[in-house]
């Protein structure tokens, strides 16, 4: 490599935008299509659990008795099926990844409900 590419590299290099980030401080802007972790809104289940059933890994437990719903992120593989089959509209799934874990988390909700 002559002197001359040598300099043009360094200058190209010195003009441009580094090629990598300052990952975790700089991150890339998901996507439109990226699947993210799932998100959920307690108000409107109905507890039908359809969502649960439909979950293949089993990351979702719905308990109409107790007005509770749960999810597994560590098992969640993000196919987005419970998104799709709640008829109520309570999951969405968000663009952004669900933050490293270091154990198993598991996200609890319950509906507040007045006792018979
Ligand atoms: S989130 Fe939707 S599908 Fe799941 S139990 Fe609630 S209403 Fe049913
Ligand atoms: S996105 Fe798929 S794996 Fe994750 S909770 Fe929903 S159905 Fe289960």
């Amino acid at each position: 490599m002559s002197w001359f590419s040598i300099s043009a590299l360094v200058t190209r290099s010195a003009l441009h935008r580094p090629a990598t980030r300052l990952y975790p401080f700089e991150r890339r802007t998901p996507y439109a299509k990226t699947r993210g972790h799932i998100e959920f809104k307690i108000n409107d289940c109905t507890f039908c659990t359809v969502c649960a059933v439909k979950c293949p890994t089993g990351a979702i437990v719905a308990s109409k008795k107790d007005k509770t719903w749960a999810i597994d992120h560590g098992l969640c593989i993000l196919c987005g099926n419970c998104v799709h089959d709640c008829r109520e509209g309570c999951i969405t799934q968000c663009r952004e990844p669900w933050p490293p874990m270091r154990a198993k988390e598991v996200i609890s909700y319950r509906q507040d409900y007045e006792a018979p």
